[in-house]
């Protein structure tokens, strides 16, 4: 049995890191940069006028109201371009280019211009620079603003877009297959016979395989049967970079996943994690193809599937961040530790009146109550070597992947 975080360690060390692929701005969103992205441009590119208003010599309107002679209009796309005397201001709106010779933006509503007089009056002076963003202020052309390795999410497309990539290099997608197996399953779309259940784990394993940015292929379901699980691998590895099971690494005697993996020829990395649910997770590979043998218990693929194969996933396509999202929260129950392995336990998070975080510990009926999982935002983690944490300590954990 080794510790999670070697466990984390060799999945990291295993995984290769995909190609790269060019695909279209939209198209971006959620996957991973495999590019630096360089500005192209400054930002601002000119010196950019943030208020609509009058561009202004702030010498000019010290003393108020001060009377200057409007000489032109500089609106955004349509800038004047020439040069604004002392006594003199030009109307501008938010977005356009300040004239050389002006040093502020006063805003409209400190001002006042009489109809057809071709005059503005200043009621209020303005500080130099006042309501003018300068020129590459914001960033110089030339600049790194986003590095490979970076999620691409809704607050990154403006970037992208700013600097002009249509096109945006993005880390392949993982190929992902996943094969549920046990005698008693059956699909989703069958009614369970007698002593049957419907399968949920493919699903459960697409579903947080997509988050983590994998296309999937869902293979049949597979019975407890030696040969069978070891033909359904063999068809299945050439044409995937990892396969994900589920079920049959316990101890039970109809449990033949490590022994179907070996068969193969798998070279296996770890076979028991100290992790609680999920303490028979199996990570190899057989040729190119990583493999991982989850356990049958439906929050066990959770989490086991967040901690190790959502890593993998993500290390595929280049990602600098692996792990899910951590917080520490206050504890609004007490939570049993599990002697000798550290636990995973599915919590609720939300903020009390005062904007702490809490989480509250599921109650629930262990790994494989996933109708009461179906509510948990986060797992909180409890020590190896914690009997039992009270009500009121901060613990830390991760969020679950939304
Ligand atoms: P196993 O790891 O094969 O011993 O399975 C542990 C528990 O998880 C058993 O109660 C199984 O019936 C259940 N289980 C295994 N595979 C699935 C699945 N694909 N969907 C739902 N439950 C499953
Ligand atoms: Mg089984």
């Amino acid at each position: 049995m080794i510790p999670i975080g070697q466990a984390i360690q060799i999945v990291l060390q295993q995984t290769p890191k995909l190609a790269s692929e060019e695909i279209a701005l939209p198209d971006a969103l959620n996957r991973i940069l495999a590019e630096d992205i360089v500005a192209d441009t400054d930002l601002p590119p000119f010196d950019r006028a943030q208020m609509d208003g009058y561009a202004v010599r702030a010498a000019d309107v010290v003393n108020t109201p001060a009377q200057l002679r409007i000489v032109g209009e500089s609106a955004a796309g349509a800038g004047w371009h020439h040069e604004m005397n002392s006594g003199e201001a030009v109307r501008i709106m938010t977005g356009a280019p300040v004239p050389t010779g002006a040093d502020a933006v006063q805003q409209v509503e400190l001002t006042r211009e009489p109809n057809g007089a071709g005059t503005v009056e200043i009621l209020e002076a303005v500080e130099t620079g006042r309501s003018i963003v300068k020129q590459a202020s914001e960033i110089k052309s030339g600049e790194t603003v986003l590095r490979a390795g970076e999620d691409i999410n809704a607050q990154t497309i403006a970037t992208l877009a700013s600097f002009g990539y249509a096109q945006v290099k993005v880390g392949k997608r993982p190929r992902v297959a996943v094969m549920a197996t046990g005698s008693e399953l059956v699909d989703v779309n069958e009614k369970p016979g007698r002593d049957q259940i419907r399968d949920s784990n493919n699903y459960t394993i697409e579903a947080y395989a997509k988050l983590a940015g994998a296309t999937v292929k869902r293979l049949p379901l597979a019975g407890d049967d030696r040969d069978e699980l070891k033909h359904q691998m063999e068809a299945a590895v050439d044409d995937c970079d990892v396969l994900v099971t589920s079920g049959g690494v316990s101890m039970g005697i109809y449990d033949f996943t490590k022994t179907a993996f070996k068969d193969l020829g798998a070279e296996i990395f770890f076979e028991r994690v100290a992790l609680r649910p999920g303490k028979p997770t199996v990570f190899g590979r057989i040729g190119k193809t990583l493999i991982f043998g989850l356990p049958g218990n439906p929050v066990s693929v959770a989490v086991t599937f967040n901690l190790f194969v959502r890593a993998a996933l993500r290390a595929m396509q280049g990602a600098s961040e692996t792990s899910l999202p951590r917080f520490a929260a206050v504890l609004t129950r007490d939570v049993k530790g599990s002697q000798g392995r550290e636990s995973y336990v599915p919590a609720i998070l939300r903020t009390d009146e005062d904007g702490t975080l809490l989480a509250d510990p599921l109650k629930w009926g262990g790994s494989s109550d996933f109708v009461s999982f179906a509510r948990a935002t986060a797992l909180i983690n409890i020590p190896a070597d914690a009997k039992k944490v009270v009500a009121g300590s901060i613990v830390s954990g991760c969020r679950l992947p939304a």
